[in-house]
C-alpha cells in the first residue's frame, strides 16, 4: 500500500509549486518532505531581511565550494535555503524570467518542448504583474511587483548613464523589451516576500490531500526492479520509510538533488565505487554540467546621499522601520538590488551578454559570521557590478562520502574557458564605460579600492579572480535532454533509465538563463506539474 501518490523531496522554489499544482484536483495525495524548518523567521518575510538570513545556519545550508586556482586559490561561500521556501526564502527577490533565446537554447540542447513560446505561456499563467500604480496584469499566484516608484533617487544617474551611452532603457525587464537599464521587479506582495511557499504551498496546505513534513531529511531513494518506490529519511531523529504510489519527485535543488541520487546508487560508477555504493545506474551526468553566475562589485563614495544615509544612522533606520510598519513600503520592503538589467557589451552581439546591478548602497561581503552582509557604510556610496550572463565553463557537484550528512564536493571549475575570461573583461569594460559617463562621474566622489577607473583589461581579470563570488545561481547538475548519453533526465523530467522518479528543480536546466534563476525554476516546476498530470491519466 502506498502512503502517498506523489512524494516531493524539498519544499523549495520548485517543490512548493509542484505541491500546489499536483494537489489542485483533489485526486492525488501529495507529501512534501523538507529537511529544514517551517520558514517562519520574520527575516524571511521582510525583503531586506536578506542580510540576516545570509549567514544564518537555521535557514541556510551554508555550503562551500572547493578552492579554485582560477580564483586565486579561494573557496566560495554557497548559501542555499534550508526550510520551507528553500533558496526562494533567502534570496534577493529579483524576478527575471530570462531572455527568449535562453529557452530556445534549452530546446536546441535537447530540452524539447521548453522553447520560449512554450515557457512564456507558463510564465503568464503563473504570474500577476503589478505595476507601480497598482494596475494588475494576469491572474497567477506569483505576484511580481514593479517598485520603480520606490527605488532611491540616486538610481536616476544610472539610467542617465545608459541613455548617454545609447544603451536601451526599459520599464519592464519581464516585458516584450527586456533589454537595457531597468528597475528590478521583485516577488513581493504587501511589502512581504512572495516566494513559492507563500504563493503556492500555503494555499495548498489548506487541502486535505496535502501533507508537509519538516525536519524530514531524505537520505536515499529506494528502487525495486528499476522503479523508484520509497524514500528513506530521518525525521526528528528517527528513520522513516515512505512509499509513493505514483512518483517520487526530487526537488532538493542543484546541490542536493545530485547528492541524493548518488547516495541512492545513481551516478558516475567510479564515484560510487570509491565510496562503496552499489551502482544501480551509471549516470555520469548526475552531478555534472554545473553552471553558475560569478559576479563582482565595484564600490564608490558618492557626492550625494544614497541609501547608506538612510540605513546607516539610527534615526534613519528608525524612520525606515516605522515607514515599513505603517505602510509596508520604503527601503525595507525592497530588494538589496534596486536597478540593473540585461546589456550587450558590444552592440553587434546577438543577445545581451552581461547582467548589471546598480545599487545605491555600499557594504562589504566579508567571511561568514564576521559582518552582516548588508550593514551599510556610514557615508554616501554606491555599487556597480556585473555578471557574465552565459558562462561556458562546466563544473561538478558530487558526494564526498557514503554519508548523507557529509558536505558535498562542489567544484565549479570557474573561468575554465577563454570565452569566459573574455566575458569578464567585457563586463568590466562595460562598467568602466558607464562609470565614465558625465551622468555617473558627477555621482562619484572617489572610487574605493580597487579602483575600476584605473584598471587595464588584464587588471579587470586579475581583480575578478581575487574578488568575484557566486551570485548563487547553480544549475544543471541533473541536466535535461533527449539523449541519455548527454543528460540525466528526459524533457518530461523523468530520470533516464529508471521509472517512477523525476527531478524538478534548477538542477535540470540544460543551460543557465541570462539572469537570476528563481523565476525560471518556478516556471519549470509549474510546467513540470502539467507533464506529470498528463502522464497520470
Ligand atoms: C542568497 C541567494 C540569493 C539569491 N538571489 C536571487 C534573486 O534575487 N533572484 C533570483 O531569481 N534567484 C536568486 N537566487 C537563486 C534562486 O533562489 C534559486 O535558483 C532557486 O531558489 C532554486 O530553487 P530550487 O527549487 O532548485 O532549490 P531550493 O529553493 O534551494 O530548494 C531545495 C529545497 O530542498 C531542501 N532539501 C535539500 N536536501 C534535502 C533532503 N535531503 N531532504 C529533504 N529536503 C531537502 C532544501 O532545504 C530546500 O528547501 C538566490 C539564491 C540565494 C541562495
Amino acid at each position: 500500500m502506498a502512503d502517498y501518490d506523489y512524494i516531493i523531496i524539498g519544499a523549495g522554489s520548485a517543490g512548493c509549486v509542484l505541491a500546489e499544482r499536483l494537489s489542485a484536483s483533489g485526486r492525488h495525495k501529495v507529501l512534501v518532505l523538507e529537511a529544514g524548518g517551517r520558514g517562519r523567521s520574520p527575516w524571511i518575510a521582510l525583503p531586506l531581511g536578506y542580510g540576516k538570513t545570509f549567514f544564518d545556519p537555521s535557514v541556510n545550508w551554508q555550503y562551500q565550494s572547493e578552492p579554485e586556482e582560477a580564483l586565486a586559490g579561494r573557496k566560495g561561500y554557497w548559501p542555499r535555503g534550508k526550510g520551507v521556501g528553500g533558496s526562494g526564502a533567502i534570496n534577493a527577490l529579483v524576478y527575471a524570467r530570462g531572455l527568449p533565446r535562453d529557452f530556445d537554447d534549452w530546446a536546441v540542447a535537447g530540452a524539447t518542448g521548453w522553447g520560449w513560446d512554450r515557457v512564456r505561456t507558463t510564465y503568464e499563467a503563473m504570474e500577476t504583474q503589478v505595476s507601480a500604480d497598482g494596475t494588475r496584469q494576469g491572474n497567477g499566484p506569483m505576484q511580481v511587483q514593479d517598485v520603480s516608484d520606490q527605488i532611491h533617487r540616486a538610481n536616476r544617474h544610472f539610467f542617465a548613464a545608459a541613455k548617454e551611452l545609447g544603451l536601451p532603457v526599459t520599464d519592464n525587464i519581464n516585458g516584450a523589451q527586456s533589454e537595457g537599464a531597468a528597475a528590478y521587479q521583485i516577488n513581493t506582495s504587501g511589502g512581504r516576500r512572495m516566494h513559492s511557499a507563500r504563493a503556492f504551498l500555503a494555499p495548498a496546505l489548506k487541502r486535505r490531500n496535502v501533507t508537509l513534513m519538516t525536519d524530514a531529511r531524505v537520505e536515499r531513494i529506494v528502487f525495486q526492479d528499476r522503479r523508484a518506490t520509497e524514500v528513506l529519511l530521518r525525521h526528528r531523529g528517527r528513520s522513516v520509510t515512505l512509499r509513493a504510489g505514483r512518483e517520487i519527485i526530487l526537488s532538493a535543488g542543484s546541490v542536493d538533488s545530485p547528492r541524493i541520487l548518488q547516495l541512492s546508487g545513481i551516478g558516475p560508477t567510479e564515484t560510487l565505487q570509491r565510496f562503496g555504493i552499489t551502482t544501480l545506474l551509471n549516470a555520469p551526468h548526475v552531478g555534472g554540467n554545473l553552471q553558475d553566475h560569478l559576479g563582482i562589485n565595484y564600490y564608490f563614495r558618492a557626492t550625494e546621499p544614497t541609501l547608506n544615509n538612510v540605513l546607516s544612522p539610527f534615526l534613519g533606520k528608525l524612520h525606515a522601520a516605522l515607514q515599513y510598519a505603517l505602510t509596508r513600503r520604503g527601503p525595507l520592503s525592497l530588494s538589496v538590488n534596486q536597478c540593473g538589467g540585461y546589456f550587450r557589451s558590444e552592440p553587434d552581439l546577438v543577445q545581451p551578454d552581461q547582467q548589471l546591478y546598480f545599487n545605491p548602497v555600499t557594504y562589504s561581503t566579508s567571511p561568514a559570521g564576521k559582518r552582516s552582509v548588508v550593514r551599510p557604510d556610514p557615508f554616501a556610496g554606491f555599487i556597480i557590478s556585473f555578471q557574465p550572463s552565459r558562462p561556458t565553463s562546466r563544473g561538478r557537484i558530487d558526494i564526498r562520502a557514503d554519508d548523507p550528512k557529509a558536505a558535498p564536493l562542489i567544484r565549479p571549475n570557474s573561468l575554465a574557458t577563454e570565452e569566459d575570461r573574455m566575458q569578464v573583461i567585457a563586463g568590466g569594460q562595460l562598467c568602466q564605460k558607464l562609470m565614465n559617463t558625465t551622468a555617473l562621474k558627477q555621482l562619484v566622489e572617489r572610487a574605493m579600492a580597487p579602483d575600476l577607473y584605473a584598471m587595464s583589461p588584464d587588471d579587470i581579470l586579475a581583480d575578478f579572480r581575487e574578488r568575484c563570488g557566486t551570485v548563487f545561481h547553480p544549475i544543471g547538475t541533473c541536466r535535461m535532454g533527449a539523449d541519455p548519453a548527454t543528460s540525466a533526465v528526459c524533457p518530461r523530467l523523468k530520470l533516464h533509465g529508471m521509472a517512477g522518479l523525476r527531478v524538478v528543480d534548477a538542477s535540470v536546466f540544460p543551460n543557465i538563463t541570462s539572469a537570476n534563476t528563481n523565476a525560471p525554476t518556478m516556471m519549470l516546476a509549474h510546467r513540470a506539474a502539467d507533464l506529470i498530470l498528463e502522464d497520470a491519466v
